[in-house]
């Protein structure tokens, strides 16, 4: 069985998902004002990584890693779909 990469997407996540990918948690977890969604649900299952650290951006759409919606900094990270 292959598992070609098709295709590679990016995706805009929040400071507290692009921290989970890296580190596997974010330094405020469980403190009162850590997030109040699971960091990456809704990018489960899928083959991520690390997309340009440099390629931040301040965007008012919601996160698609959680789907926080404050307004605030995104970061780029790759989907890969496999075949
Ligand atoms: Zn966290
Ligand atoms: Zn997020």
């Amino acid at each position: 069985m292959t598992m070609a990469i098709i295709e590679t997407y990016a995706v805009w996540v929040c400071k507290d998902c692009m921290l989970h990918h890296a580190n596997g948690e974010c330094g405020t977890c469980h403190t009162e004002w850590g997030h109040t969604v699971e960091p990456l649900s809704k990018l489960s299952g899928e083959d991520l990584s690390m997309g340009d650290t440099d390629n931040v951006r301040f965007t008012w759409y919601s996160c698609e890693g959680c789907g926080d919606g404050t307004a605030d900094d995104r970061y780029e990270m790759w989907v890969h779909v496999h075949d």
